[in-house]
């Protein structure tokens, strides 16, 4: 049993404070979505779970079973048995996907395993075509073809504990319903999920235990799955705060650092005439 813990956890980036006191536990089995408008964070909670150079951790600790990741750099948390799918996986390259893949679980001591008959096996499950197998990682590949190559890859290292940003981007349906069964049956035998996504869709073949709205840095609710058919039904618009002012109306929206006000101009026709 693994458990990923943040607790309290604030991120800057260069001087604007990104995420503030965000919490929340994901342990062996479990899987947990997270929700939020784009811009709320989402992507800078999982680059700073794996310790992306630039992401600063201000307050809080990011833990796996007690050990403190956060001053870690990213390959000892890969080591610990954390796995990032990136919502926009890097190319690289010239590194053969194979060897990547040895070298990750030879560095995990995991020495025994065949990963070119692991990586056809995974690739048969998700519909990935063999023969992008070969290519240098993720290069020219099309988005829904990284996406399920991470996914592969994801399988074959076997993780403790798996972020998974916007997996859905970019895959048609058949391959989503593919990439998602595959990871909900990894869950089957132990993986823990923390899966950022906008879609319930995803969440149809990989059950959510919790969902979590993620809103200008913050954690603003949480919730059992049907709270994720009710964000998509109907936006995030009740957690974003509101003020009415006498003198003109003034909507602000969010707390933190990247505030924006946008005032009601003085005329209600957006192309008065000047001359008028
Ligand atoms: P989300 O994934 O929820 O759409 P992000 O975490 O990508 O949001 O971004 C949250 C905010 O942090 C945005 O305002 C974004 O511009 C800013 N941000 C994130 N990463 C960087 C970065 N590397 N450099 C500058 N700004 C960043
Ligand atoms: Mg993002």
């Amino acid at each position: 049993m693994t458990t990923l813990s943040i607790e309290n956890l604030g991120v800057k980036v260069g001087d604007q404070q990104i995420l503030d006191g965000v919490s929340l536990e994901v342990s062996s089995g479990q899987v947990h979505a997270i929700m939020g408008p784009n811009g709320s964070g989402k992507s800078t909670l999982s680059n700073a779970i794996m310790g992306k150079p630039g992401y600063r951790v201000t307050s809080g600790s990011i833990t796996l079973d007690g050990q403190d990741l956060s001053s870690l750099p990213t390959w000892e948390r890969a080591q610990a048995g954390l796995f990032l799918a990136m919502q926009y996986p890097t190319e690289v390259p010239g590194v053969s996907l194979r060897e990547t893949l040895e070298l990750a679980l030879r560095a995990r001591g995991k020495v025994n395993i065949d990963v070119k008959s692991r990586l056809l096996e995974e690739a048969g499950r998700i519909g990935l075509r063999v023969e992008l197998l070969d290519r240098p990682v993720n290069v020219d590949l099309s988005g829904g073809e990284k996406k399920r190559n991470e996914t592969a890859q994801l399988a074959v290292l076997d993780p403790q504990i798996a972020v998974l940003d916007e997996l859905d981007s970019g895959l048609d349906i058949d391959a989503l319903r593919a990439c998602a069964e595959r990871i909900e049956a990894l869950t089957d035998s132990g993986l823990g999920v923390l899966c950022i996504t906008h879609y319930h869709r995803l969440l149809d073949y990989l059950p959510a235990d919790q969902v979590h709205v993620l809103v200008d840095g913050r954690i603003v609710d949480s919730g059992g799955p049907d709270l994720a058919l009710e964000l998509e039904n109907e936006g995030y618009a009740r957690f974003l705060t509101s003020n009415v002012e006498s003198a003109g109306v003034t909507v602000s929206i969010g707390g933190l650092g990247a505030a924006k006000e946008v005032s009601k101009p003085d005329s209600d026709d957006p192309f008065p005439d000047p001359l008028a």
